[in-house]
């Protein structure tokens, strides 16, 4: 089984959550959590904690201390991993996945090197209840007085592979983030559209294309049918089947390899051509619900609560974007009747009248914009209508 399945249609993300459950959001929130999160950061911890299993000096011969010292080296890897799953688990189904079952499972794999094999039966009895024990203290922090350990080699082995999953998402962001700006802000005027830019990085980029060509290699596409966002392949007896029921089929990808599954959602969001925009005030990504939306909604350190957006609101550049993007599509609506207008002429005699006052009433709209009376949304609401409509015609 693949620790990730991801189907990316309807202009939404759809994760199989390894529980017969399906999670489902906006396509491009995985890519805007993902450029968030500090993978170096977290790949560093991970590297010094390895490094540290590997301090106790091998002359040592006091056993107490020996023990002692294993014992809180244990402890200080299991508050690690807590650490980890409550930073990263929460902020999007894929970061669960990654910490709480690909890193979580692969303790097991790290405990079954090849010295397990020249141990006693007793000795690997041995072993694997001292690994369940600790298992639970990795599962359950309230456990805070247990003394349970293994031994800091299989640690240091775990943390070794956790670090370079950390290092290749670490590697796919750098990667990753300055293609994301050159396709969604970009500012040459012979691609004016994400798909033209992407279509630029496509065919000209050779570090874009190498990226991509290596990553789709890990990717393999499976076919689901889901209903309720159940998964409907595994569910046999657990949830039962009425014929009334709505049934969902999609396409999902299907990888261990997490930065793979990032640039395939890249190029999706490209292909969609989704805006995502960031942030005038943190300069984080976020997916915006209008041209005019400059800010985004997390909260600002030491400010009871504000979000970027509510600072912002009033700013001076909000009020420009406000103030541009009303402009635009005044001269865009004025151009489209104006058009529609001259070629009824002869048919409707008094259309350019009707004309005249559509854009006189929307002059005075874009001067309220323009003094903050109206929004921007308020002023496409009441403008940007239907050619009959504006020039007062029949469809
Ligand atoms: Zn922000």
């Amino acid at each position: 089984m693949p620790y990730y399945e991801m189907s990316l249609e309807n202009g939404r993300e759809y994760i199989y959550e390894n529980n017969f459950d399906v999670a489902e959001a906006a396509m491009g929130l995985w890519l805007i959590v993902f450029l968030d999160v500090d993978w170096l950061g977290y790949q560093t911890l991970a590297e010094q904690l390895w490094e540290e299993g590997d301090t106790i000096p091998p002359e040592c011969g006091d056993q107490d201390y020996i023990e002692q010292w294993q014992i809180g080296y244990a402890r200080k890897v299991a508050e690690w991993y807590w650490h980890l799953k409550s930073e990263l688990s929460p902020q999007h189904p894929l970061l669960k996945l990654l910490v709480e079952q690909q890193f979580h499972n692969h303790f097991h794999v790290a405990l079954q090197p090849d010295p397990m094999y020249e141990l006693s039966p007793e000795m690997q009895r041995k072993l694997q209840s001292e690994c369940l024990e600790y298992m639970k203290l990795i599962d359950k922090p309230s456990e805070s007085g247990s003394q349970c350990w293994v031994h800091p080699d299989y640690l240091r082995e775990w943390l070794r592979f956790v670090a370079q999953i950390l290092h290749q998402l670490h590697d796919c962001q750098q990667k990753l983030t300055p293609l994301l700006d050159r396709v969604m802000h970009g500012e040459d005027e012979n691609h004016d559209s994400i798909l033209s830019r992407y279509y630029a990085l496509q065919k000209f980029d050779l570090p874009f294309q190498c990226l991509v060509e290596s990553s789709y290699r890990f990717l393999s596409p499976q076919f689901h049918i889901t209903k309720r966002r159940k998964m409907y392949r595994y569910d046999k007896n657990k949830v039962r089947y009425y014929e009334d029921e709505k049934l969902e089929g999609h396409t999902y990808m299907a990888t261990d390899a997490l930065h793979a599954l990032t640039i395939w959602e890249f190029e999706m969001v490209c292909a969609h051509e989704i805006q995502l925009r960031r942030c005038a005030h943190c300069n984080r990504y976020f997916i915006p619900y209008s041209v005019v939306n400059c800010y985004c909604d997390r909260p600002v350190e030491g400010k009871n609560g504000k979000t970027c957006k509510d600072i912002g609101a009033m700013s001076k550049h909000q009020q420009k974007v406000n103030r541009d993007e009303a402009k635009k599509l005044y001269r865009k609506v004025c151009n489209r009747i104006q058009t529609a207008a001259k070629r009824r002429i002869v048919q409707y005699p008094d259309i350019l009248r009707q004309y005249k006052e559509a854009q006189l009433r929307g002059q005075e709209l874009l001067e309220q914009v323009e003094t903050g009376q109206i929004t921007y949304e308020e002023f496409q609401e009441q403008f940007d209508k239907t050619t009959e409509e504006l020039l007062g015609i029949p469809k």
